[in-house]
């Protein structure tokens, strides 16, 4: 339940931390480009190009978060709290203790 937890919190900060870093970049190469305007082109075709690598390791961080959901959902056990899930076929994924739903694939229900 801790590689969960850990997974789907870097999961829940990862976009903002990548939103936050490009407007870092954007406010360094403004501050900068007019002292040395190759920096804004070369920071224009870093940022494009990091855009990639930065996508994908969030489908993996994800698909991870859903991997390690569907381990702990086969064990009936709660991924968000750790509580043991309902034997209820019809209430699969739904925790009764924290209110916590998820699909078959294992990715969370956003209510
Ligand atoms: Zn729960």
């Amino acid at each position: 339940m801790i590689p969960y937890r850990i997974v789907r919190w870097i999961n829940e900060v990862y976009p903002v931390t990548v939103f936050l870093l490009y407007l870092g970049l954007f406010l360094l190469t403004f501050a900068v480009c007019f002292l040395i305007p190759v920096v804004g082109i070369l920071t224009l075709l870093f940022s494009i190009f990091a855009l990639i690598p930065a996508v994908g390791l969030w489908q993996v961080l994800q698909a991870s978060e859903r991997w390690l959901a569907r381990g702990l959902i086969r064990g009936r056990v709660c991924p968000g709290c750790g509580q043991s899930l309902s034997d209820d076929a019809s209430a699969a994924s739904d925790c009764l203790a924290c209110g916590a739903a998820y699909e078959t694939n294992g990715a969370r229900v956003v209510a």
